[in-house]
């Protein structure tokens, strides 16, 4: 089943999104999260990707080396082990950012495998040492020439141009990301909504969002989308607060506004245990507020914020 197909055989659904561990670590803290929220019926679950980034390692000789390294390597597989513990569909992302395409065809060829076949398509976030986004060499630019590589491959043509013996039966399908308060690069949201209605126009079946904390700049978005004339799902993407810090950590790192009745509630918190509480009272406000407003689903950023997550589905369901 296709994403947009499993929403809406659900009333008040979600998915959760989840991080592949970092290099070193198993994936036991992974399922135990999972099996925390499992008991509320997520959907689907998404598993982030993540580039290679610059890391310095201390040598014996006192000085440091610069390589490169992927932390958290394993979407694929923690996919693949989702799917199979759990019987739950996962959606894999999939970048541009650190890729070439070969090791995406190389990516797609094992999820398409592992009979993994709904996608998150991505550009991916810049490397940390780099003020802009820089392609990988023999990679693409933007999230559309991910998709017209998956639409290539879905007709069974390489990169290289050569045919497929045999085309995979399920074809991918695939999701892209929309940004209610406009993406950071975008010189302003018009722009933005040219290239999200292209991303859907060339076959994306549905939009995921950005993380916002005030409903009212989802619903606006979502009735500029539509008057723009995209008509796939819109599925709203929330988190819950958890630490102090992140009142100035999620406007810099995500371009979001924090809503000044939230932003004063957790400047009065005197600890992290007490911004989380508010956390949760908010997030739960707020997806009522969206169940209510009849979305087609609500997307949870579960990420490092699992019991947060848990408390306020407890409220909910
Ligand atoms: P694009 O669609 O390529 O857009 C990037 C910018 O370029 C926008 O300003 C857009 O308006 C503009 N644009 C788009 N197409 C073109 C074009 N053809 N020519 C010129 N300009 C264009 N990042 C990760 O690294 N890993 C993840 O797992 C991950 N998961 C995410 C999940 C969700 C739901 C969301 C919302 C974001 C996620 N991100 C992830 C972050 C995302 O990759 C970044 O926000 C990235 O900067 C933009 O990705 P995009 O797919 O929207 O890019």
């Amino acid at each position: 089943m296709t994403i947009p197909d499993i929403i809406k055989s659900k009333d008040k659904g979600f998915s959760i999104e989840v991080l592949p561990p970092l290099k070193g670590k198993g994936i036991g803290q992974l399922f135990e999260n999972i099996d925390r929220l499992r008991e509320f019926d997520p959907s689907y679950i998404n598993i982030t990707t993540h580039r290679s980034e610059l890391v310095y390692r201390s040598t014996a000789n006192g000085l440091y080396q610069r390589v490169t390294e992927r932390t958290r390597p394993g979407t694929v597989a923690v996919a693949a082990a989702i799917q199979q513990r759990y019987e739950i569909p996962a959606v894999p992302h999939i970048i541009c950012s650190g890729y070439s395409k070969l090791e995406t065809e190389y990516a797609l060829i094992d999820l398409s495998f592992l009979g993994i076949t709904n996608l998150l398509v991505l550009r991916g976030d810049k490397a940390k040492h780099d003020s802009r986004f820089t392609p990988n060499e023999n990679g693409h630019s933007h999230a559309n020439e991910l998709q017209q590589q998956i639409r290539d491959f879905n007709e069974g043509r390489f990169i290289d141009g050569t045919e497929m013996d045999i085309v995979a039966e399920n074809p991918f399908d695939y999701g892209v990301a929309g940004y209610p308060e406009k993406h950071e690069e975008s010189p302003n949201p018009d722009i933005d909504l040219f290239w999200l209605k292209q991303k859907v126009d060339m076959g994306a079946s549905y939009i995921v969002t950005q993380m916002f904390f005030d409903n009212d700049i989802y619903f606006a978005f979502v009735k500029r989308c539509r008057e723009a004339g995209i008509t796939v799902p819109i599925i709203p993407g929330i988190k819950p607060f958890s630490t102090i810090n992140q009142l100035t950590i999620l406007p810099k790192v995500f371009h979001v506004d924090i809503p000044s009745d939230l932003a004063k509630a957790i400047m009065a918190c005197k600890d992290d245990n007490e911004a989380k509480a508010v956390g949760v009272e908010w997030f739960t406000a707020q997806m009522k507020g969206l169940y209510a407003g009849g979305v087609p689903s609500v997307h949870i950023y579960s990420l490092n914020a699992t019991k947060s997550v848990e408390k306020a589905l407890k409220n909910i369901f």
